[in-house]
């Protein structure tokens, strides 16, 4: 097992009726900007309980945040922050909100250009130097509510890019498992299957000697394969929504990740398909996760083959399970109503995957995954392998 810091100081207050609780959360005499996005929380009673919550506060707000949250609307809420002296911020929404807030933070005071933070990956550590913030979750999927990165893209280039830092975990956030039953479908099948890709980001990599974390890993993606189906089903089921919420929280709140190599290159050409193409964050993970294990099936075989074994059963050679899992994973995902091939969602493939390939060149991203062995023609590969 690697050396690790765990350090994690998001107070996270969870179950139902816990709003309540906002009230005492806030800062006293402190002008409070609301964010939150396309307006679902206004249909759902979120919106009521959160006014309710804060009456009494001083509250301006800020909507029309838009899922994979834009650095242009970000810039208007840091504009409207400095014009009006706010000393918190409320993300209100899932992980487009809750990502745009911790970038909108940084910004405020940041002493330079902010669109530096995300071109040049600039780690956030300074508490002093952002604009501190809590979060009330309605759509567990990222978990955003309780980890110090998030995700944003420059509308101008079209480009979706990663930061973060120590001074980006959340204050605290209100995870109220109810708050799903106004989900659509669509968006609790992309939460699962998330959340599933976050923990295989963190444990399909080489075997590492991290028995404990493979089994808080495993524990994670076997109770993902349980509820998922069935919360997508029935949301009102509060057993189904709280284990959902958890796992979704637990899948990327920095606990698997330490002692252990992560890989996280599913992710990273996941954003350029959203960037391009617009599709759901989760859907472009369905699409790229298999083919990445089964173009990098050398060096992941070994733990596939793990995964197979302890999560799904499989018994056979190493080879067999390993690819047997990779067939239970895509299965999965159809089951979670994911698309696995590009080609449903456009049929340019020599275009993608080489446009894919020079922007790694050009970022510099010349060795990806936890062996380094991601090579921009190995990405090429793996997008052609998605048509
Ligand atoms: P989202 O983009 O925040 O929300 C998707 C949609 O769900 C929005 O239209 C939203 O509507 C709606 N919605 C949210 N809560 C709802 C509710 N309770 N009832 C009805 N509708 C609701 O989805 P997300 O999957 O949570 O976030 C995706 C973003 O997070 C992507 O940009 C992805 O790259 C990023 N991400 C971040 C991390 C991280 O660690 N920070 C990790 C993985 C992914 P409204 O806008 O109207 O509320
Ligand atoms: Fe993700």
């Amino acid at each position: 097992m690697n050396n690790f810091e765990f350090y994690n100081p998001t107070n996270l207050i969870f179950g139902k009726g816990q709003m309540e609780k906002l009230t005492a959360l806030v800062p006293k005499n402190t002008k409070i900007l609301l964010c939150y996005g396309g307006g679902s929380i206004f249909g759902n009673g979120v919106y009521d309980s959160v006014k309710k919550a804060l009456s009494g506060v001083e509250v301006l707000e800020f909507g029309g945040i838009e899922a994979n949250p834009h650095f242009e609307t970000c810039m208007k809420a840091v504009a409207l922050i400095k014009q009006e002296n706010i000393g918190f911020l409320l993300a209100v929404g899932g992980g487009s909100v809750i990502d745009a807030v911790k970038f909108i933070s940084a910004a405020v005071k940041f002493d330079g250009d902010p669109a530096d933070i995300l071109h040049k990956r600039i780690l956030i550590k300074d508490v002093d130097a952002v604009i501190p913030f809590g979060t009330v979750l309605t759509l567990p999927a990222t978990g955003s509510e309780m980890n110090s990165g998030a995700v944003i893209t420059i509308e101008a280039t079209q480009e979706k890019l990663t930061f973060g830092g120590a001074a980006m975990f959340p204050k605290f956030s209100i995870c109220d498992p109810t708050v799903i039953q106004s989900l659509p479908k669509r968006q609790i099948q992309n939460g699962v299957v998330d959340a599933y890709t976050h923990v295989l980001e963190q444990y399909l990599t080489y075997k590492h000697e991290a028995f404990l974390q493979d089994r808080i890993a495993e524990a994670i993606l076997s109770t993902l394969l349980e509820v998922g189906p069935k919360v997508a089903e029935n949301p009102t089921d509060y057993a189904l929504a709280s284990n959902y919420m958890w796992c979704c929280t637990m899948a990327l709140n920095g606990l698997l990740n330490k002692g252990v190599p992560t890989d996280w290159a599913t992710h990273m050409i996941g954003h350029e398909l959203t960037a391009l193409y617009n599709i759901d964050h989760a859907r472009t993970l369905a699409i790229i996760g298999p083919n990445l294990y089964r173009v990098m099936f050398d060096t992941k075989k070994e733990k596939l083959a793990q995964y197979g074994q302890r999560i799904f059963g499989l018994s056979g050679s190493e080879d067999e399970m390993a690819k047997a899992a990779i067939e239970k994973t895509v299965e999965f995902f159809h089951q979670m109503g994911m698309q696995t091939k590009l080609s449903e969602y456009t049929d340019d493939y020599a275009k993608t995957a080489g446009f894919i390939k020079d922007r790694f060149e050009k970022r510099g991203w010349k060795m990806m995954g936890e062996r380094q062995n991601i090579t921009p023609e190995k990405v090429m590969e793996i997008v052609a392998l998605s048509y």
